[in-house]
């Protein structure tokens, strides 16, 4: 233990993998070569009470500093595109420890016991992509995990060709997956999942304590919080692309970025991930993959509940997924209390713009300057062309009505539709950038990216469709 780190800073605890040692062994981080800052989020940092010293520079990326107690990587297995994969794990992520309920992870530290071969690195391409996606999704109000830093090294990484090895700072008050779950049951360790069940009730979901099934209560909550989630990407046109059951965070939050993306010309069958060749994980196949792997987690609840009870829980999808579809999609058209037939006018509204080939976000943002009593609005410039707009629209105004303060339903408009989304080339330019040692255009995204509903002229240049460069960018789980 280095004393000097545990006296200098002081609120670091050792967390689940030391609660419970048989969730993960414990790994010393292998140093990246000349650590560096690459990306930092300054309101993270405050929450942590962390500062972007050397001390925790070094802590952070495996150079010497350490804490009073090993980092620990932890277990689980998972479906993967389907099938079951018996053992994952952290291949390349050590847990460090708590600080103030957050659990601190760093991901491209270096192989460990479930590396399967891989080198247990990130590049940084993947380090800054994961950066700016957590990020971006919280400050959209989407559920994630957070990033606290990027940091660069020197240390060779090898994909396609030779890029540099790089660490995301990963930050949530848990990491477990619906996987940690599955790995317990099917390793026949029933006392260690139940173990695992009930320490996750207690640090993570203590209202459920007064219920009368604790544990199912506990999994309609997950199925509750992973429905809002994926409603939310629905909402928004993100497309996570590797949906399977390990990257499934127990909180419900958006978990492992891989090749995610933002839409940009809007299509229900977008597939963002290069290596999904059947679209199994296609924008549109969200929602159903969502409950999918939920029906994954059910199946280790099935020692303590029956299946009745499971499938009571489970039937808390869908309306939970409409019901936060409707409040999300409401509120960026404008719909007044929306209803479930609401969704039809919703859905009509975005197969025109699939129709037309138009900018998901883009299409939407012009809700925040629009005229609803008026016939000739930005919408009508981009969908007019499309047959059955101009019936849409009649619908649409029925269904609004003449707001009694304009200005007032426009500026609502305004806080639910993004003026700014994380689009890949936006994430490529910074990319570059920091690989050629300038790390400023990724600060200057990120700085945007923290108030996406506020179209300050300074950042407009970050604005645009997408130029059609980037429509040859692929994205796979190389990174
Ligand atoms: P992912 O596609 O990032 O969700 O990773 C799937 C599994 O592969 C997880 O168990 C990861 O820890 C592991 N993994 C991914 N990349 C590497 C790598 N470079 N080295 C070791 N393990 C890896
Ligand atoms: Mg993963």
């Amino acid at each position: 233990m280095d004393k000097t780190v545990k006296d200098k800073a002081p609120g670091w605890q050792a967390g689940i993998g030391h609660r419970l040692p048989w969730l993960g062994s414990e790994v010393a981080p292998v140093a990246l070569n000349s650590p560096r800052w690459v990306g930092w989020s300054d309101a993270l940092a405050k929450r942590l009470e962390l500062t972007p010293d050397d001390t925790t520079l070094a802590l952070l990326s495996g150079n010497g500093a350490s804490l009073p107690w090993s980092p620990v990587a932890q277990v689980y297995s998972g479906h993967q595109f389907g099938g079951y994969t018996p053992r994952l794990g952290d291949g390349r992520g050590l847990h460090l420890g708590e600080r103030h309920g957050l659990e601190v992870f760093l991901k491209g530290s270096g192989p460990t016991p479930y590396s399967r071969g891989g080198d247990g690195r990130a590049v940084l391409r993947s380090a800054i992509r994961e950066f700016l996606a957590s990020e971006a999704l919280h400050h959209l109000g989407i559920a994630t995990t957070r990033a606290l830093a990027v940091i660069g090294s020197e240390t060779p990484v090898w994909r396609e060709t030779q890029e540099t090895g790089a660490i995301t700072v990963r930050v949530s008050p848990s990491h477990l997956r619906f996987g940690h779950f599955e790995y317990f049951l099917y390793t026949r360790q029933q006392d260690r999942l139940e173990a695992l069940i009930e320490d996750t009730i207690d640090h993570h979901f203590p209202q459920v304590r007064g219920e009368s099934e604790p544990r199912l209560a506990w999994l309609a909550q997950v199925v509750e919080r992973t429905a809002e989630t994926v409603a939310d990407w629905q909402a928004f046109g993100f497309c996570h692309g590797v949906l399977n059951s390990d990257n499934m965070s127990i909180l419900g939050e958006t978990f492992d970025y891989g090749p995610f993306a933002f839409m940009n010309t809007f299509n229900p069958g977008y597939v963002c991930n290069h290596s999904d060749h059947e679209g199994r994980y296609a924008f549109h196949q969200q929602p159903g993959i969502g409950l999918w792997n939920l029906n994954r987690l059910a199946v280790p609840l099935t020692p303590w509940l029956d299946e009745a009870q499971l499938k009571s829980a489970l039937a808390q999808y869908e309306p939970a997924l409409i019901r936060r579809y409707l409040s999300r999609m409401g509120a960026r058209l404008g719909l007044e209390a929306p209803e479930e037939r609401d969704l039809t006018l919703i859905g009509d509204l975005l197969n025109l713009m699939a129709a037309a080939q138009v900018d998901y976000s883009n299409t939407l943002r012009h809700f925040a300057g629009l005229d609803p009593t008026s016939h000739d609005t930005p919408l009508h410039a981009l969908l007019s062309g499309q047959e059955g707009f101009a019936s849409w629209w009649q619908r649409y105004q029925a269904r609004v009505g003449a707001p009694a303060d304009l200005a007032q339903w426009q500026a609502q408009r305004a806080q639910a539709n993004p003026a700014l989304i994380l689009r890949t080339h936006l994430a490529q330019q910074t990319i570059e950038a920091a690989e050629a040692g300038d790390n400023e255009p990724l600060a200057r995204l990120h700085r945007a990216l923290c108030r996406p509903y506020d179209p300050e002229p300074q950042y407009d240049d970050l604005r645009g469709d997408a130029p059609s460069w980037s429509q040859q960018l692929t994205l796979s789980c190389s990174s």
